[in-house]
């Protein structure tokens, strides 16, 4: 039986502490942390786990240096915090990165005053990053030369940090830990209905792939919904202190626009910061900040000419990017929060809006919302979670810190050498890391001793599958296995960054996909 039938069957006629709608980062780290605090926990997505807005982000790991201009000392305290925890429990996944940002017309700022920022960053930081560093511009020309220095008064150079796969790989971890520790999980599952009951909820779920309806019980309700966390609120007829507004980003992948594993950070031409972030042997520009009312808005034309202009008159290319050099777009809203009973923010400059997330109770239905929030700060959701859900009255155990975060450097290490034996020492072609053991640990953790076993078995699990790709077919093999692939966009934009990094009509025609799709189980 495949592991989302398996879930299925646990969540029909089930009863659990609590059920969480929305696999977004702020469902599946919530359904890890209550897991470790001993609740029997039920999580569904109408779509694939961060099939939303958490796999559109810009992958950063950050403390938020240009929150700074709002004076947000406290969320960039915060935020600060966050990362550094995150960098600490994930050193193969997230990585330290350079931010070279180049000072020229469109910065606000003097480079002394961004230099005495870049250090004051830093120090909010507790120094735990490499220390920041200011450029004029011949070193500019040095070190990265394909940045335009006409106009450009200098650059500052800070550190903050980035998810080495994709935000949605990243997502899927926290999933995996909740199933892991007996929770039920499932994706394509919508919520269908839902009433009050004397014990909680009852609550109908629509298996999304088959047509089929089923019932579950539930002691509470985690509304981790995302940008729809106020439409679930309305029809339960909740009142809540906030609520969400959008504000619409895009990215474009292109081909590798710099050697380096530098950020490259520029202020548009409205003084916004936009970056050039790597991914494997790509660039991803982006990102945007215009307000919406639409959550699902994809990338417009006029989105896309504004980041090619932006980045075309910024950098020095042999031939400008074009539309044709797009590989891979991402489009998603960020859910900010503002307060139910403020303005209506028509004259608020969106940009300005702050990035906090809040956590709201309400005792009376049992529902706890998240509302807005960042992957940065994902290990705060599910702790305060956890305390909301204390204040239900639910009994909670006591958390072992066991649901996040990488195994040591020494288990590590175990493995490196277990891979060498089966050839996994060799660098990957377009992953850019040591070793192929490296990419292996980091995608997979313990479950990669998996791949290794597959290897000594059939050594031609060990080659890559759809040509140059540095997935190897045992990984698909695993993936079909342990991943709840249950579309193959899962698998290539999800679980893998395949159709960011590879135009996705080239994947879907390779003469691979049938036996990708095979041991995918599609
Ligand atoms: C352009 C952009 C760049 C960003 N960059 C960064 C960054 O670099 N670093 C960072 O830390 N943060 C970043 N963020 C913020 C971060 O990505 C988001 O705040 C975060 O992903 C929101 O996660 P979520 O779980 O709240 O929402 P989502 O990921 O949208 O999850 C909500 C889920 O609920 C499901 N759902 C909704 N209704 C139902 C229902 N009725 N039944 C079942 N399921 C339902 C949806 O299908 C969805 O999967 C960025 C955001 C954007 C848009």
């Amino acid at each position: 039986m495949s592991l989302r039938s398996e879930n299925l069957e646990k969540l029909d006629g089930g009863s659990f502490d609590v059920l969480i709608v929305g696999g977004g980062i702020n469902g599946a780290v919530s359904a890890a942390a209550l897991t470790d605090r001993g609740l029997r926990v039920a999580l569904i997505d109408r779509g694939d786990f961060a099939g939303f807005t958490s796999q559109e982000s810009s992958n950063l790991v950050w403390g938020g240096f240009k929150y700074l201009e709002n004076y947000e000392l406290p969320l960039v305290w915060k935020l600060c915090t966050s990362r550094n925890h995150l960098m600490r429990q994930y050193p193969t996944q997230i990585s330290e990165v350079g931010f070279l940002a180049t000072l020229d017309r469109s910065s606000p700022f003097p480079p002394w005053l961004a230099a005495i920022g870049s250090v004051g960053y830093w120090a909010i930081g507790r120094f735990f990053t490499s220390r920041p560093s200011y450029f004029g511009t011949d070193k500019i020309n040095e070190i990265e030369p394909v940045v335009n220095t006409a106009g450009a008064s200098g650059a500052i150079e800070y550190m903050d940090a980035y998810l080495k796969d994709n935000d949605a790989r990243f997502v899927w971890g926290f999933v995996r830990s909740a199933l892991d520790g007996g929770a039920t999980a499932v994706n394509y599952a919508s919520l269908a209905g839902s009433n009050r009951s004397a014990n909680g909820w009852e609550v109908t779920v629509l298996d999304e792939l088959t047509n089929t309806k089923l019932d579950l019980e539930a002691a509470s309700i985690v509304n981790a919904a995302g940008p729809f966390v106020d439409g679930l609120n309305e029809k339960w007829d909740l009142k809540t202190k906030h609520r969400i507004v959008y504000s619409k980003g895009i990215h474009l992948v292109v081909p590798r626009l710099t050697e380096s594993e530098r950020v490259l950070a520029f202020f548009d031409d409205t003084q916004r910061l936009f970056y050039v972030i790597p991914m494997a042997h790509r660039s991803v520009i982006g990102t945007t900040d215009t307000r919406t009312e639409i959550a699902d808005e994809g990338v417009n034309d006029e989105d896309r000419q504004f980041l090619l202009d932006q980045i075309n008159s910024r950098l020095n290319l042999t031939s400008p990017l074009t539309t044709h050099d797009i590989i891979g777009e991402r489009s998603g809203v960020r859910p900010l929060v503002v307060e139910t009973s403020g303005s209506d923010h028509t004259d608020t400059d969106w940009t300005k809006l702050s990035r906090k997330h809040e956590v709201e109770t309400d005792e009376n239905a049992r529902v706890v919302s998240i509302f807005g929030g960042k992957l940065t700060d994902c290990l705060n959701v599910g702790e305060e979670v956890a305390e909301a859900l204390e204040e239900l009255a639910i009994p909670l155990t006591d958390a072992s810190d066991d649901w996040f975060g990488e195994p040591s450097e020494s288990v590590r290490n175990a493995f490196y050498a277990e891979a060498a034996k089966v050839g996994l020492d060799r660098a990957p072609a377009v992953e850019r890391a040591a070793s192929a053991a490296e990419v292996l640990w980091r995608r997979h953790g313990r479950a990669a001793y998996q791949i290794v076993r597959a290897i000594e078995h059939d050594p031609e699990m060990g080659k890559p599958a759809l040509g140059d790709s540095d997935v190897l077919w045992a990984e698909v093999a695993l993936m079909g296995e342990r991943e709840m692939i249950a579309t193959i966009d899962d698998f290539l934009r999800r679980r893998t960054k395949l159709s960011l990094i590879y135009r996705r009509d080239e994947l879907l025609a390779h003469p691979d996909m049938p036996r990708v799709q095979q041991l995918l189980g599609l």
